[in-house]
């Protein structure tokens, strides 16, 4: 049997969303979402605070990438490459999902442009240059199972530092546990180790730009929820492989989750899910008691 992979960024999404977890990395269950959907008509679009934030994320990355030979960001070759990024995913208008903070390329543009100057001037430019930039590790579970993710930074105190740009902030205790569990996994000689996310919100294009936000995590709570959340994918995918019915049914769902959307869940609107309902539609009625 072939080694099945986690990535480490998938982790929240089961611990909120187990059968949308499912159809997007689990190969059977996302074969027979896509059947469904295109018999049901269309893909869920994709939101754009995440094409934002994927961009910004990016271009974090670029700006520090030669931090140890230089010993400064480059602020110019971050931006450059996140609004690229952006423009790039932006080809196809109609697999968008628009939102209300970013309605358009160029309100897209411009929110990049404050979010990678708030990264640089309230984040990167006071940092030591990176040690350990976009560095894969991988957690062994089992000969059939493993996690593996790129962190993005780990410093020379063996402080993980992850990268967030978005409107919201999760903890993101198991993906944080993940990229621990692989750093002791990786170097032997790893050892009291802290994680830290830095956070830098999108706002309006109006808006005052907020800084970047420093959020010290307990590494040990984040190792905890990962191998919570990673045993029991293991006991999922075992149980998947061991009975024959019914299949899609051992992935818990979540239909009060606010990620319960078309354009966030592959399973939305299909009969693979049995928890999700279309509130949409029901905005559309009547809306004088006489026209009853
Ligand atoms: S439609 Fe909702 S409840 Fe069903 S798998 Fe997707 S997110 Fe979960």
């Amino acid at each position: 049997m072939k080694v099945f992979t986690v990535r480490a960024s998938s982790l929240p999404k089961f611990a909120d969303r187990e059968l949308s977890w499912a159809a997007r990395h689990f190969d059977p269950v996302k074969e027979a979402c896509l059947a469904a959907i295109t018999t049901n008509g269309g893909k869920p679009a994709r939101g754009i605070g995440a094409i934002v934030g994927s961009a910004n994320h990016f271009g974090a990355l670029e700006m520090l990438k030669d931090t140890h030979l230089t010993g400064r960001p480059n602020f110019d070759i971050g931006l450059h490459n996140a609004i690229a990024h952006f423009k790039g995913e932006m080809v196809d208008l109609k697999t968008v999902h628009i939102d209300d903070l970013t309605k358009s390329v160029d309100a897209g543009v411009k929110q990049i442009t404050k979010m990678m100057e708030a990264f640089y001037n309230t984040y990167a430019i006071h940092s030591d240059p990176s040690k350990y930039l976009e560095h894969e590790v991988f957690v062994k579970i089992n000969q059939f199972l493993r996690v593996g993710g790129k962190l993005d930074n780990l410093r020379n105190n063996w402080k993980l530092q992850d990268y967030k740009f978005g409107r919201d902030l999760s903890a993101y205790f198991a993906q944080l546990g993940a990229y621990l569990a692989g750093i002791a996994e990786s170097f032997e000689n790893a050892k009291n180790l802290t994680a830290e996310l830095i956070w830098t919100p999108r706002v309006g294009v109006d808006a005052l730009q907020p800084v970047a936000r420093i959020i010290p995590m307990n590494a040990e709570a984040c190792l905890e929820a990962f191998w919570n959340v990673i045993f029991k994918i293991r006991d999922r995918i075992q149980k998947w492989n061991s009975d024959r019915n019914p299949k899609y049914l051992i992935f818990g769902r979540n239909g009060d989750s606010k990620y319960c959307k078309k354009q966030y869940c592959l399973a939305w609107g299909t009969d693979i899910c049995d928890q999700w309902i279309d509130l949409d539609k029901f905005k559309e009625g009547p809306k004088e008691w006489a026209t009853w």
